[in-house]
Formats: structure tokens, C-alpha cells, sequence
């Protein structure tokens, strides 16, 4: 498969779906020598089942490795952090791959535990998980999602998970866009299977998951992105990254470029177009805007993915109630949120990091719930 095709294959048996998109893709002729150290990065951000939209299903892992088992490929390994405030160790057990890596026998390494060394990125120097240079071949699997600071989150911001925490966390001081466009010249992904089967549109973390049933295979990050991004009803100066990702050399946002190709249960090419064009399986993927419709209550300063995570939907359910507005008007401010409040003072506060405000909520990253409550409380006080 060349780098400017995508297939596709709809369907339920996620495992023969992901085998059969490997065949036809021809996988074994990417890595070639069987000794080579393949290692499988799929996301598991939080420790909920793949069912809720935020993790890769174990079964597309599954058919990753039967198929490499099937020809031989047997030194492979899965490598995984999940996002601060959540413990790799629960992830593993919660999503299914404590199981799946004791049923075939292979390593995890937990990347929150892994040593970590400085990488140049071209011009940024990043921290980077010592485990990703004992992989030869990296097949990334990331889920197809939303992300309520990125818009969008699938091949780049996947790489995320091989950082330690304080990387993650001085990523969003950076603004986000630009390390995660760098990090794809600190870690080569040669092969992407995206799980496209039931992703949140709308937050990393999960629980509003649109049911797709598709699995995806490419092997350029950049134009998945981008392909990702038409999807989803963005256009690419929406979601810098990637385009910067583009222009320091590591694929391309040409979309015209693009040859998309579904495939059927045989194997056959039943509909191919370019990526410029609507998807005709898929022109009612579109993000449902719940986090536009609550964002202009926020003012975001360099948050981490799950601090802004907690806050959205708890700021959705006070919208659902109809009582945002009237937190918003009794503040006479915005909600503030992230790193940049560090030692400052204000109204109301997300995070220890907003220690300082008037009002705030403990934790690190606090807790929806807790969120919610302490809204609620200033509301009624
Ligand atoms: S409190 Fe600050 S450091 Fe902690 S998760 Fe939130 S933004 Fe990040």
C-alpha cells in the first residue's frame, strides 16, 4: 500500500476485518525482516471499555497480532501511557489487555514507568519514553476521536502516550499544536490501524461514543489527519498540527492527493474517491458542537487534556439544566482553567493549579463530579 491510500472496511468481526485490511494493505512487505521489534501503540487514555469512545478496541490489537503471528512476526511488544491523572495499570486491566497480552504471551510496557531521554524534534527538544528506540516498526492505533482543545485527535496526538507525564503537561504549556506536530520527527510511525468504530466526536475521555463499525488502514499520519479532519467537519487551519506537521516534512495535507478505498467482506474495492471529495459512508459524521456551546464560558490558559476533559462535561450538564448562564452571569468572569493560573488570583478556578482564586476545586486533575458540585454550590451560595 502506498503512502497516499486509506481503506476501510465496515463491518462487526473487528478482529477479521483488521486481518483482512492487513492482507490487502500487505503489511509483512512494510516490516519485511521477522526479527525486527514491532511495536503496537493502541490509546488508552482512561481505564474505560473501548465501548465508551475513548479506547482502542482489543480486538483490532487482536487481529494486528494474529495477522503478524501468521507470518511469522513474533517479537512484538504494546506500549501505552495513559493521560495524567490516570494509571496506566488500571487502563490495561479495565480495557482488556491484561488479558490480551497474557492470552498471546507479550510484553506491556507501561510508559508512566518507563526512564525518558531528550530528543531534538526539527528545532524542539522533547522528552521522549526510552522503550519507543527498542521498536523497529511502529504500528500506532489510535481511536478516531474529538478532543475539546485539538478538535481532533487520531495518528499525531496518539504518539502523546510515549512521553512521561511532565512532557504531557509541558506540552499544553506550549500550546499543544506545536510539540505534538514535532513529536512526529521524534517517533516514526510506519503503519497506522485506526479504530474508527465507535469514537466520542466530541471528548478524548469518552461516554457520548457515535457508533461508525469501522477500522481504517494508512501508513502517512499527516494526510490521515487531514482525511480526519474533513470528516469530522474541520477545516485544517482548525487544527494546526497538523498542517505544521506537513510542513516540517513528516506526510502530507494534500487531501486531492488522497485515494480513499472501502472495501467489501471479499476483499474488493466497492467505492474509491479522492480525499477532497464527501465521503459518501460517512457524510453524517459531524461533531455534535457540544463543546462550542460551552466554551465561551472558559478561559483556557495552557490546561491539561484531562483537567479540560473533567471540566467540559460538567459545564454540559449545568447547560442541560439551564443553569451555565446563570453561573456565568453571577461570576461576571470566565471559568478559569490550566498551568498559566499558576500563582495568579481570579473569581473561580479549575485545578490546583488555581489555587490562588477566590474559589476553586482541588485536584489534579479534579473530578467531573466534583466540578459539577462546586458549581452548583457558587450558583446556590
Ligand atoms: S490542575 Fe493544572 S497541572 Fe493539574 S491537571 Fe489541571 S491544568 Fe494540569
Amino acid at each position: 500500500m502506498d503512502k497516499s491510500t486509506i481503506l476501510k472496511k465496515y463491518g462487526t468481526d473487528y478482529i477479521n476485518m483488521t486481518m483482512s485490511l492487513l492482507e490487502v494493505a500487505n503489511l509483512k512487505n512494510h516490516i519485511q525482516d521477522k526479527d525486527k521489534c514491532i511495536a503496537i501503540k493502541p490509546n488508552l487514555v482512561c481505564p474505560t471499555p473501548a465501548s465508551y469512545g475513548a479506547t482502542t478496541h482489543p480486538e483490532v490489537v487482536e487481529g494486528i497480532i494474529l495477522y503478524l503471528q501468521k507470518y511469522g512476526f513474533n517479537n512484538i511488544l504494546i506500549m501505552e501511557g495513559s493521560w495524567v491523572g490516570d494509571k496506566t495499570q488500571e487502563a490495561f486491566e479495565y480495557c482488556g489487555y491484561r488479558e490480551l497480552c497474557e492470552r498471546y504471551n507479550l510484553e506491556f510496557v507501561d510508559t508512566q514507568k518507563d526512564k525518558f531521554h531528550k530528543v531534538m524534534c526539527d528545532g524542539l527538544e522533547l522528552n521522549i519514553c526510552d522503550c519507543v528506540d527498542r521498536a523497529d516498526f511502529m504500528i500506532n492505533v489510535p481511536v478516531l476521536k474529538g478532543h475539546c482543545q485539538t478538535n481532533i485527535t487520531c495518528a499525531l496526538k496518539n504518539m502523546k502516550g510515549l512521553i512521561p507525564n511532565t512532557e504531557k503537561r509541558h506540552f499544553h504549556t506550549m500550546g499543544l499544536h506545536k510539540p505534538i506536530a514535532h513529536l512526529s520527527k521524534g517517533i516514526k510511525q510506519d503503519f497506522i490501524v485506526v479504530d474508527h468504530i465507535c469514537g466520542d466526536l466530541d471528548f478524548e475521555e469518552g461516554g457520548n461514543p457515535i457508533k461508525t463499525d469501522c477500522v481504517m488502514v494508512a501508513c502517512d499520519p499527516v494526510l490521515l489527519d487531514s482525511y480526519v479532519c474533513k470528516l469530522l467537519g474541520y477545516d485544517l487551519d482548525q487544527v494546526p498540527y497538523v498542517r505544521l506537521a506537513a510542513k516540517i516534512g513528516s506526510g502530507s495535507d494534500d487531501l486531492e492527493s488522497l485515494k480513499v478505498k472501502v472495501l467489501n467482506e471479499e476483499n474488493q474495492v466497492i467505492k474509491e474517491f479522492s480525499g477532497d471529495e464527501d465521503d459518501p459512508y460517512e457524510n453524517k459524521t459531524i461533531v455534535s458542537g457540544k463543546m462550542l456551546e460551552v466554551s465561551y464560558a472558559v478561559e483556557d490558559i495552557d490546561s491539561c487534556s484531562a483537567c479540560y476533559a473533567n471540566l467540559a462535561p460538567a459545564l454540559y450538564r449545568l447547560k442541560e439544566e439551564g443553569k451555565l448562564d446563570k453561573v456565568y452571569k453571577k461570576l461576571g468572569s470566565r471559568i478559569s482553567i490550566g498551568q498559566g493560573n499558576r500563582g495568579k488570583t481570579g473569581t473561580f478556578g479549575i485545578g490546583n493549579c488555581c489555587m490562588k482564586f477566590d474559589n476553586y476545586v482541588k485536584g489534579c486533575p479534579p473530578k467531573e463530579d466534583d466540578i459539577y458540585e462546586a458549581l452548583c454550590k457558587f450558583l446556590n451560595d
